[in-house]
């Protein structure tokens, strides 16, 4: 069987209200538009890895009712296996409060529902079932106690692990240390920088990436919106002349985006990071899975949605560099 990627996440409904700009405290403000579409950073992160070629199998929970069919309609259509999909009796499917402004800004809330409910057993379990050439995908909506169980259990058993900690986790060490690559936002890699007492040189994206790969992560990738990413790994074994020992330093590169007319944000993280991990499980190295994870991402963010704003494999993508 081809390797699989595993995403243990969440699943939920979007709730999207279009507005011409983000409403004050205590304001009441009419929208221009709605609708509702399946969302979750797990479920579309999945989707666009499957959309990208690769087999993918989700692993959540949704709730006994109408909107668990929803959440889990994109992926069905594009062939995920959702086998291990539990039914959380009396919880309600995870729902997102989506409020996209005029110039394509988001605001989100997120109510887990029964995306609280995927336990460490249930994570690890789904671990256990991996091949070696497997690769596990994770992110921060699930209950904190069971993507660390699985992160540890994938570490332990050698397995790749591509966590992207959104919403940023308190990670321990040595869940960052199983992380290969860690995928955060520039938001959160500040948040990861003050929680492990980095002083980056000058706290410019790539110092970030410098500083959490030399604090134990394999490698770290920064996503800048409009600006692209930054990727650090190991420096190749070539480029380390005369020595044979072990290599310690890094290579950080800028991966510049397309320039491309945003019109909706929403989800374009995750269709990144989607795209980044099924390139990953073709083989790709890691600056070339995030360099067309970024032309990915560009695609997303022209199209209103996060799902329904995911490109398939083959599909022309945006590629006029700024
Ligand atoms: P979100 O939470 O909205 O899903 P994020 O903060 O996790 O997004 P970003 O860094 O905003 O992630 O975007 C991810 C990728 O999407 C970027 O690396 C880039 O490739 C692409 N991207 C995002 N915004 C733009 C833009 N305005 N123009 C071109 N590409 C973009």
């Amino acid at each position: 069987m081809s390797p699989r990627l595993l995403v243990i996440g969440s699943s939920n409904v979007d709730l999207f209200a279009t507005v011409p700009r983000h409403p004050f405290p205590g304001e009441t403000l009419l929208g221009t538009g709605g609708a509702r579409a399946a969302g979750g950073k797990g479920a579309n992160q999945a989707l666009a890895a499957a959309l990208q070629g690769a087999n993918v199998q989700f692993v959540g929970a949704v709730g006994d009712d109408a909107d668990a069919e929803l959440a889990l309609a994109g992926m069905r259509a594009a062939g995920v296996d959702l086998d291990r999909v539990v039914t959380v009796s009396g919880a309600p499917t995870g729902l997102a409060i989506i409020t996209v402004s005029q110039d394509g800004e988001n605001t989100i809330v997120v109510i887990p529902g029964a995306n609280a409910q995927v336990s460490a057993e249930q994570a690890v379990g789904a671990v256990e079932r991996m091949g070696s050439d497997d690769i596990l995908l994770m992110q921060g909506e699930l209950p904190p106690k069971s993507t660390e169980a699985a992160v540890r259990a994938a570490g332990a058993a050698g397995l790749r692990v591509v966590l992207n900690v959104a919403p940023w986790l308190a990670l321990e060490h040595d869940v960052l240390t199983a992380a290969d690559p860690l995928v955060l936002n520039e938001h959160e890699a500040q948040l990861a920088v003050a929680e492990f007492g980095l002083a980056p040189e000058d706290g410019g994206p790539m110092a970030m990436a410098r500083a959490l790969r030399m604090a134990g992560a394999p490698s770290v990738v920064i996503t800048l919106g409009a600006e692209g990413a930054v990727v650090a790994s190991a420096e190749p074994a070539s480029q380390v002349s005369g020595s044979r020992a072990p290599v310690s330093g890094s290579r950080v590169t800028r991966l510049p985006s397309p320039r491309v007319t945003a019109v909706d944000s929403t989800g374009a993280g995750d269709a990144f990071t989607g795209a980044l991990a099924a390139r990953l499980l073709e083989g790709d190295d890691l600056q070339d899975a995030a360099a067309h994870a970024v032309r990915v991402g560009a695609y997303a963010v022209q199209r209103r949605g996060a799902q329904p704003s995911y490109p398939r494999a083959g599909q022309e993508l945006p590629g006029t560099f700024a």
